[in-house]
């Protein structure tokens, strides 16, 4: 169930409700809106009656929730959420944003100079993983905590932001103290753990679409963040597993508007991962801006011969560059800016 406050409610009467939802043993959270606050309330409800809050000041209505997931629906929330990612730059506003940089953070002198270029271009954040998921063990699993340190000594450097992934609930403290937004891969979209513990922290989280999950699979994943706290959640389509295998994964790009209609979180577009190939990230990633997604997640490298992970679908600074030019006009073209 949501209730919805009327426009100009007080604060008292917010809280009020709030203490009454929790006074019936459910869970209430509050989404701020640009029109209307809207207070989702989650557990079994089924012995109050509507009415009940109805009647309470500052209500406009109460109702029931169809989707599955509730907090992630549009049902709950008609205006786009924004997601803070630096003083500077929010995810789901008016701009659209590109994040960057190398697959692995693999040392210093590597991390550095491409996070200085790619903050030349234009990126809103860096991107760089220190835990690293591998399908192969036998294969550079990351610098872990040392790469933390490169990554935040990058955002005193650069002003960026930065993102980095997290692989299970017992990192999830450790990296928050480096990292401004946390990133959960397609190998653990499902680690409802995992989804869990990001979920009670406050930093926000980039979901990434499980290779294998549906729409609905993911918004349910993004549901379990949601429902313990954390509102600040941005989903990120990078590619799922079809019978095609000239691309490494296929990039669902018609999930972008489909999702634009289900919920009003910010949705991105990882056109790395998504293709495997370096000549399908600049059409791939124009296509995503073009059907409505709030921002990119691309693999950039100062020498992607040479990288340590993923090679073949990073780009180079300069292919960076020209990218970021080429994505202007398109996002105007949509009624965006860059
Ligand atoms: C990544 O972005 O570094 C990554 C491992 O992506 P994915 O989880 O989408 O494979
Ligand atoms: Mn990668």
């Amino acid at each position: 169930m949501i209730i919805v406050m009327k426009h100009g409610s007080s604060k008292k009467e917010i809280d009020h409700v709030i203490k009454m939802v929790e006074g019936q043993g459910l869970k209430a959270t509050l989404l701020h809106g640009t029109e209307r606050n809207v207070i989702a309330c989650i557990g079994d409800k089924r012995h109050i009656s509507q009415d009940f809050w109805n009647a309470m000041p500052g209500v406009e209505k109460a109702m029931p929730i169809l989707s599955p997931y509730k907090m992630a629906s549009r049902e709950v929330k008609p205006t786009n959420t924004q997601v803070q990612l630096s003083p500077g730059f929010s995810m789901g506003g008016l701009k659209v944003g590109v994040i960057a940089g190398p697959c692995a953070v693999e040392n210093k002198t590597q991390l550095f100079s491409i996070a200085k270029r790619v903050k030349e271009a234009g990126a809103v954040a860096l991107r760089g993983g220190a835990f690293k998921p591998r399908t192969n063990p036998y294969t550079f699993q990351g610098l872990m905590e040392e790469g933390l340190e490169y990554l935040a000594e990058a955002r005193e450097r650069t002003g960026l932001p930065v993102v980095t992934e997290v692989l299970s609930p017992e990192h999830v403290e450790m990296i928050g103290k480096y990292a401004d937004v946390l990133q959960i891969g397609t190998r653990n979209m499902g680690n409802f753990v995992l989804l869990k513990a990001v979920g009670e922290q406050p930093k926000p989280v980039i979901l990434k679409r499980g290779m294998s999950a549906t729409i609905e699979e993911w918004l349910l994943a993004a549901e379990y963040i949601l429902s313990r706290g954390n509102t600040n959640v941005i989903l990120c389509e990078r590619g799922i597993r079809t019978f095609e295998d000239h691309t490494r994964f296929t990039l669902s790009l018609s999930a972008v508007p489909q999702l634009k209609q289900l919920t009003h979180l910010p949705v991105i577009v990882d056109p790395s991962h998504g293709t495997g190939k370096r000549y399908l990230v600049n059409p791939m990633s124009k296509g995503a801006i073009a059907v409505g997604a709030d921002g990119l997640l691309i693999e950039v490298h100062i020498d992607p011969e040479r990288s340590m992970v993923d090679g073949p679908q990073t780009i180079t600074v300069e292919e960076f560059q020209r990218l970021m030019a080429e994505l202007k006009p398109i996002a105007e073209a949509v009624g965006r800016q860059m």
